[in-house]
């Protein structure tokens, strides 16, 4: 059975305290998750200790990196490194978002060095993919959603890329306030199913989390999450709120 994940994205927003605020209101609030089912909260690196101790007893929660740097040391002032988070207790590092991909220029190349380095280290790659609206109103969505998921995973092995979360993030529908319709959500996520099914085969194809992110909220995330190939969402802005996040996470199949 596919795992369904609520993961959250905190982006670059919340002082210490705001973080630590968030995190106790969360972890004390009335979600309930079963065996098949995971939160993972994304949070600015500064605050990646703090999270994972606060999550430490919590069955079922993770934290996870908003990003890392391809290679292990060296000379990359500012950067992190996949071994670095692993060495704090990261389990899960985000790849490719779409903020990344626009504003530092990542490269599909670039992304599938970032996504080897993260299972290098035993990690789970979530890799971000999805398209912007001109390409959404050509019609070639398809198309371009696999060619990401080609060029940044498909030089993985099989073994590899089952321990990989997909999120397909259109991009006009990210921070927007615009959601993808949840026909449209399932049309492209069993489209990548198929593509993960044609290079990797169905049993493998069908055991590989599938996300969907775009301003997902409280109030329509039961009927996006009820659709047979979406496994569960990538949420942003309605991380920041614990009753909207609670929620979310109450949704999940
Ligand atoms: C995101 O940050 O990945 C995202 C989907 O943001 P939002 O939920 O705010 O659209």
């Amino acid at each position: 059975m596919r795992k369904q994940i609520a993961a959250a994205n905190w982006k670059m927003n919340l002082s210490w305290s705001e973080a630590e605020q968030l995190l106790n209101d969360l972890l004390s609030s009335s979600y309930h998750l079963s065996e098949n089912q995971q939160v993972i909260i994304s949070v600015p690196a500064i605050y990646i200790p703090l999270a994972i101790q606060k999550v430490a007893e919590k069955s079922g929660v993770h934290i996870a990196a908003q990003n890392c740097y391809p290679k292990a040391n060296g000379a990359f002032t500012g950067e992190i490194s996949a071994p670095m988070l692993a060495s704090v207790g990261v389990k899960h590092i985000v790849i490719g978002h779409s903020e990344r991909r626009e504003y530092f220029n990542e490269s599909d190349t670039f992304l599938a060095e970032k996504v080897n380095a993260t299972l290098a280290i035993g990690s789970t790659p979530i890799f971000c993919c999805g398209e912007p609206l001109a390409i959404r109103e050509a019609g070639t969505q398809n198309e371009y959603v696999a060619k990401q998921i080609e060029a940044s995973l498909f030089q993985l092995s099989a073994d590899e890329i089952s321990k990989v979360v997909i999120a397909y993030e259109p991009i006009w529908a990210i921070g927007t306030g615009k959601t993808a319709t949840s026909d449209q959500a399932q049309e492209i996520h069993a489209y990548i199913r198929s593509v993960l099914a044609k290079q990797y085969g169905e049993n493998i194809a069908q055991s590989i989390s599938i996300l969907y992110g775009g301003s997902v909220k409280a109030n329509n995330a039961v009927e996006i999450f009820s659709q047979p190939d979406v496994d569960g969402g990538l949420v942003g802005g309605a991380s920041l709120i614990v009753t909207e996040f609670n929620a979310i996470i109450n949704a999940l199949k």
